[in-house]
């Protein structure tokens, strides 16, 4: 008698209810097998539509019901919901951003892919998608001439009429062994874009900067102007400025950018915060020289 009730009780505490349907799930389970194959189809298919969304420049209210009947039909959980569109906007935006220079409209459509859904910058910030994105709007406002002056923190004394454009801080100052024997090649396509070239640098994106033929220098503050590239360490004090007019050619790098200054060895500046971010580097800074010092502005390699 005794042991039966202890049974009942036992029996009744091990039944769980299913996280997914609400339904009981059975014996010391608290999820349907099939409820979880279910939404992880779901999470699936609402990744795909972020994706094909943020891809195509669809607007949030384009696959706003998609969105709500995929979930419904397969009972995901909002908070995967949530994770689904957070994963798929940052993986369709990193492909987006680098692509090609992404205009402002083009970015306040895909901003609101995520916006629209509950998501804030804040949550997003951190993220590949959202850095390249950035990055990207920044270079399409210089090829078309409509740069707004950086806001982050100058630790420079500008020239008069220099217009900050973006800075970094950690960045690593490296220079080369013996005078520049690095020839950069590009494995992509070059875009007219605005008033100048879009490099897409497909076969540098796998290259990084070799230790051994470079010694680390300083890390510092980096800035890009209208006029000139900044640095300013903060280990070792190294500080200058490189007007465009002395360079003589940049070296994409997947993770940094090159700078060779007439008679000298290159200096790679990598950023050490913000990975994948030569491609930003070296389109940008190839488009402020060849703005500042005109049509004659030299290249690394010959694209392809
Ligand atoms: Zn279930």
């Amino acid at each position: 008698m005794i042991r039966a009730i202890e049974n009942k009780v036992t029996i009744g505490d091990c039944v769980g209810i299913c996280t997914y349907c609400g339904q009981k799930a059975g014996w010391l389970s608290d999820v349907h097998t099939a409820c979880i194959e279910k939404a992880e189809f779901g999470i699936a298919a609402i990744n795909n539509v972020v994706m094909d969304a943020v891809t195509t420049g669809k607007t949030y209210d384009e696959i706003s019901a998609a969105i709500k009947s995929i979930s419904a039909q397969n009972a995901v959980p909002q908070d995967k919901v949530v994770l689904s569109i957070k994963d798929g906007w940052s993986k369709a935006a990193v492909e987006k951003g680098v692509k090609q220079p992404v205009s402002d409209d083009e970015l306040s459509i895909a901003l609101d892919v995520f916006k629209k859904a509950g998501i804030t910058s804040e949550e997003m910030v951190s993220t590949a998608g959202f850095r390249q994105m950035a990055f990207s709007c920044i270079l399409w406002r210089v090829l078309h001439d409509q740069m707004t002056p950086y806001e982050g923190p100058i630790t420079f004394n500008l020239h008069r009429d220099e217009i900050p454009v973006f800075g970094m801080a950690n960045v690593l100052l490296s220079e080369e062994r013996k005078t520049s024997s690095y020839e950069g090649t590009y494995g992509g396509a070059t875009i007219r874009i605005g008033n100048g070239l879009y490099y897409h640098l497909g076969g540098v994106q796998g290259h990084r900067v070799q230790s051994n033929v470079v010694q680390e220098v300083d890390y510092g503050d980096f800035l890009m102007t209208t006029e000139a590239v900044y640095f300013g360490g903060t280990e070792h004090g190294i500080n200058f400025r490189i007007p465009y007019a002395h360079i003589v050619r940049f070296n994409p790098f997947k993770d940094a950018v090159g700078i060779c200054k007439d008679g000298s060895k290159q200096q790679t500046f990598a950023p050490q915060q913000h990975n994948d971010c030569g491609w930003f580097l070296f389109n940008v800074l190839q488009a402020l020289s060849t703005r500042t010092n005109g049509r004659n502005a030299h290249y690394a390699g010959n694209p392809k």
